[in-house]
């Protein structure tokens, strides 16, 4: 069964997510700050939910300081009402995933499944023997999770290789950021269009030659992006 490490200093609030994930036969692991929170956490973690506000080190220098460690876990930053900013930020700082405060365990579930799908379709692949995909000089070696740049490995989050492959997959083709949503965070976000920018800002600083003048991930302005592999 999965494990999601619980970080939120409000008991009231790391109770009800307790509860609801017990009840769906999550394990859990709390942890009432920052510091608390990596003191438990392990690579056996597969998802943390992260409260930005706590006292001591906040949510984002945990979520850092989780990416930095565990590039494969998936990470959703519960931020407060009316803080927009606070969503890109922990974007930027490698979450997959946000959720607004008050959230209904209904909503809490579809966001941890939804997540949870993404990673495991990334780890059943991993046992497929060598599915290897290739668009211009770039590899996805699905069996790894690895994305290769003509050879050198480009380290990404569980999010951000989801989205590799579904633009390799979709190569040269003008895609709607709607679909995008669809398809790599596998509900609709109604419209949220700022989480597949961030993500994909994100990635062209770790695949772009020059990432203000991007080649590979190309926008098609008031539509969504496209794909070139690459090819000179
Ligand atoms: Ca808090």
């Amino acid at each position: 069964m999965a494990k999601i490490l619980v970080v939120e200093d409000e008991e009231a609030i790391r109770s009800f997510i307790k509860i609801n994930l017990k009840r769906h036969n999550f394990e859990i692991i709390e942890a009432a700050s920052g510091e608390e929170a990596l003191e438990k956490i392990d690579d056996t973690v597969d998802v943390a939910l992260l409260d930005v506000m706590l006292p001591g080190i906040d949510g984002f220098e945990v979520c850092k300081t989780i990416r930095q460690q565990y590039s494969g876990m998936g990470i959703i930053m519960l931020t407060a009402k009316g803080q927009e900013q606070n969503k890109i930020e922990g974007l930027e700082l490698g979450a997959d995933d946000y959720m607004v405060k008050p959230f209904s365990p209904k909503e809490l579930m579809a966001r941890i499944n939804a997540l949870l799908r993404r990673i495991s379709v990334v780890q059943e692949r991993k046992e497929e023997n060598d599915k290897h995909i290739t668009s211009g000089i770039f590899t996805i070696m699905q069996d790894e999770r690895k994305l290769l740049k003509k050879g050198v490995e480009i380290e990404l989050t569980p999010i951000e290789f989801a989205l590799v492959k579904y633009f390799m997959e979709n190569a040269n083709k003008a895609i709607h950021r709607d679909e995008i949503l669809n398809n790599v965070w596998g509900y609709n976000y109604v419209g949220d269009f700022k989480i597949v920018d961030v993500n994909i800002r994100r990635i062209r600083q770790k695949i772009e030659d020059d990432p203000s003048n991007p080649r590979y991930i190309e926008k098609v302005w008031g539509y969504g992006y496209r794909w070139w592999g690459g090819e000179d």
